[in-house]
């Protein structure tokens, strides 16, 4: 889970709707799963459950994230039918990611998942298949928390057995997407470290612009943590892992905008520089 530094100029509030401010400060990707939003995001309050819109107070900025129509729903289901865990962790409050798997509260692995398709009886429909996913594990009580709160890596996941008992119309229906998307970034991203280190053995010359690459590529893929492991596995190099994911400058554009000065480019602004740590 991406950690972010979520600041907005002052001169902002009075004119922005919130999603919008936060689109701008941070990136269209939600905050919880790390997906590249489409049209429609919410600007979920932490503290209430609820989504905001339009213009809002500056004391209420620290209660909002962004986040993507799923991860909104699974929140709104698991405050109806559970009591609300003690806490959670979110990515402006917490360091949510490190490199380092030992502090990580967040930790992001490809493992072989058993699959069983079940009918509208919950009985197994065939033998069940083994795929591969992306599964996020929570090191903490509190990130194990945020995990279940926020159905991150799906409702039908079970880390217990290491289980994905879903039944066949939601299957097919592709409501939540999530841990199959961020799956397919991984093949990605590993394809493109891969590449780079390849790269770095006939050319060194040749990295700068390779990485400018991985930084586009980044930006339009979304999945920050998914980067942010397979990088730091691949190569071991904080300028690389720096030079791709990490804004040049803290919240240049939304200064910019403040100022009503031309947008400069930057990628996953907002994103708390002490991931190293
Ligand atoms: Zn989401």
């Amino acid at each position: 889970m991406r950690p972010l530094l979520k600041t907005v100029p002052q001169a902002l509030f009075a004119t922005r709707p919130v999603h919008l401010l936060l689109m701008e400060t941070t990136g269209e990707y939600c905050h919880l799963c790390e997906s590249r939003l489409p049209d429609q995001a919410r600007a979920l309050n932490k503290r209430t459950g609820t989504d905001l819109e339009g213009i809002i107070a500056p004391e209420v900025w620290p209660q909002v994230l962004l986040t993507c129509e799923v991860c909104f729903k699974a929140q709104q289901l698991a405050a109806l039918l559970q009591s609300p865990p003690a806490s959670l962790l979110y990515p402006d409050e917490q360091l949510t990611f490190s490199v380092n798997k030992e502090t990580s509260p967040f930790v992001y692995e490809k493992k072989p998942v058993t699959r069983y398709l079940l009918d509208e009886d919950n009985n197994a429909i065939g033998s069940p298949e083994t795929v591969e996913l992306v599964i996020v594990r929570g090191t903490t009580e509190s990130a194990r928390a945020t995990i279940n709160h926020f159905d991150l890596n799906s409702a039908w996941y079970a880390e217990a057995d290491n289980t994905l008992r879903i039944p066949l119309q939601e299957h097919l229906s592709a409501a939540d997407l999530r841990v199959h998307q961020r799956t397919e970034i991984w093949g990605l991203v590993d394809d493109y470290v891969k590449r780079y280190r390849q790269l770095l053995e006939l050319n060194r010359d040749m990295a700068g612009i390779m990485l400018e690459h991985g930084r586009l590529l980044a930006a339009a893929s979304g999945f920050w943590s998914v980067w942010a492991t397979l990088l730091w596995e691949g190569t071991n190099d904080r300028a690389a892992l720096s030079a791709v994911l990490l804004p040049r400058q803290a919240n240049l554009a939304a200064a910019a905008r403040a100022e009503g000065q031309a947008t400069p480019h930057d990628v996953f602004p907002g994103t708390h520089p002490d991931v190293f740590r």
